[in-house]
């Protein structure tokens, strides 16, 4: 199998050169040329496995210059019992008859990033290797919170790689900032920068442009890199978990062979619900997948409308790892949906630059609209969402989950599609613990790492192991920069 950019898709890469590389020259993302499909009984047999054995089967079918026994040992350390506290990696959770909740945040920094930041370090040192390419790759991540996080956890003491992670001083919740302040690691930096998330993004992307740090940082041998979701390293250990929760529910007896399921996924960059479309073209019985946002709706309207528009107000909301305008996988789906028009695909994205909009013609819009249910849930909807499932189920959820269940509530009465329904959980409830002490009631709030501790008093549930232990551990890094000082805290880091 090759890969092809979204915007050029002459040139031709081996799976290694696309993790390698990242983002194609001319800016486009690269995906394979053509999907992998399961053979008929694929699914019987998958059943039965471990979550690893269906990660290795998934991610075969893609990484076809990869040998089973590197992604068997890649599987073992990214999803094994040091990094995840349940063996099935993804468990399913059962809320009712129809619905079940696929809990992504089981791994080491209790969000669902760590699904695909655990793998592609190891995906990503291979394809170095393949290429025999022997520098060390430095990874820079301009974070809101999540990613960068769990990027140092997938990242840390992995061979010939270093990771430095800027986020913004006071654009992150207290838990976040703790969590990045500890990390461990010798291979690892963090650094807060005066400004919000934009101000930091801008800085580390004008640090990726600059050729004179990129010419001085070749002569040492080392590889600017990015951990961001444009990377099909990130993409593709996605894929997984989707066919991994169809598998779950065939072994439990919660749907029959064939039987097709809906999926709902809290979307902001729009990495995890591509997955799912992924899941779905390879054979997997999904029938629609219901797009979730927060109040920053711009997918809701695309895909109602067939105009994606960013130039509206952008809000801060409860669920801030979707505080997102730009998704920049949704290239990947349009290139798809228009059966590899490139040109297409390069001419939307190029009046999304000088316009910040497109309208994408009638026969993407239709097909969009026949896979693709949206929605959106404002701030009062999320914390409701969390309160009702917390109160009849007794099942304590995230705010970004939470936006997800409002929307399927929403899709269930308007459409009156009762079909089964997966619901991606994205992040633990004890992440955002100030929000969710506030939708169960709770009006008295308690400061910093203290919220922890209320959360698990108020709700019985123990406090996830890596939040637990975040108050013993030392601070490492407490510096903070102005954004003009970015430059020298990379050179001061490679140093
Ligand atoms: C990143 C993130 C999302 C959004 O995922 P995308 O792949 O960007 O759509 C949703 N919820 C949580 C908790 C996240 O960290």
């Amino acid at each position: 199998m090759y890969y092809v950019s979204t915007r050029n898709k002459k040139l031709e890469f081996t799976p290694a050169q696309a993790i390698s590389q990242g983002l194609s020259r001319e800016g486009g993302l690269f995906l394979p040329a053509s999907l992998p499909r399961l053979p008929g009984h694929a699914l019987e047999n998958l059943k039965n496995m471990s979550y690893q054995q269906r990660a290795v089967y998934i991610m075969g079918l893609y990484l076809t210059h990869f040998t089973t026994s590197e992604l068997t040992a890649y599987t073992a350390k990214a999803y094994g019992p040091e990094k995840f506290d349940t063996r099935a990696v993804a468990p399913v959770h059962r809320v009712d008859d129809k619905t079940y909740c696929l809990e992504l945040w089981h791994g080491p920094t209790c969000a669902f990033k760590d699904m695909a930041l655990q793998m592609l370090p190891y995906l990503l040192t291979a394809s170095m290797r393949k290429n025999y390419d022997n520098r060390t790759v430095c990874v820079l991540v301009a974070t809101s919170g999540d990613t960068g996080k769990a990027a140092m956890e997938g990242f840390r003491d992995v061979d010939q790689t270093r990771i430095l992670v800027f986020y913004p001083k006071d654009g992150v919740s207290e838990v976040q900032a703790l969590q990045m302040k500890t990390q461990e690691g010798e291979n690892v930096g963090v650094c807060s920068v005066v400004g919000n998330f934009d101000d930091v993004q801008t800085g580390v992307k004008q640090l990726f442009s600059d050729e004179e740090l990129r010419a001085q940082l070749e002569k040492e041998g080392i590889f600017l890199s990015s951990a961001n979701s444009i990377n099909w390293g990130r993409v593709l250990p996605q894929i997984v978990y989707y066919v991994s929760a169809y598998c779950d529910l065939l072994r439990d007896g919660a749907v029959a062979p064939g039987e097709p399921i809906n999926v709902c996924v809290p979307t902001g960059n729009f990495g995890n619900i591509l997955a799912a479309y992924y899941a779905r073209e390879m054979g997997v019985p999904i029938a629609r997948l219901i797009c979730a946002s927060n109040s920053n709706n711009v997918l809701t309207d695309f895909l109602q409308t067939g105009t994606y528009d960013k130039n509206r107000t952008f809000f801060n909301t409860i669920s801030p790892s979707m505080d997102i305008l730009i998704s920049s996988n949704l290239e990947r789906l349009l290139y798809s949906l228009s059966d590899g028009d490139d040109r297409r695909v390069a001419g939307y994205m190029e009046q999304l630059n000088a316009t910040g909009a497109y309208t994408v013609d009638e026969d993407i819009r239709k097909k969009l609209q026949s896979l693709f249910a949206a929605g959106y849930a404002n701030e009062e909807e999320t914390k409701a969402a969390i309160g009702r499932l917390w109160q009849e189920q007794n099942y304590l959820i995230d705010t970004h989950t939470a936006v997800a269940f409002h929307v399927l509530e929403r899709y269930r009465a308007e459409s009156g599609d009762e079909t089964t329904t997966v619901v991606a959980s994205t992040a633990s409830p004890f992440k955002f613990c100030d929000a969710v002490l506030e939708a169960i009631g709770v009006t008295d709030l308690a400061q910093g790492a203290a919220l922890l501790d209320q959360l698990s008093e108020v709700t019985g549930i123990a406090i996830p192991r890596p939040l637990a232990g975040l108050r013993d551990k030392p601070v490492r890094f407490e510096g903070w920069v102005q954004k003009e000082q970015m430059k020298s805290v990379v050179n001061g880091f490679l140093k």
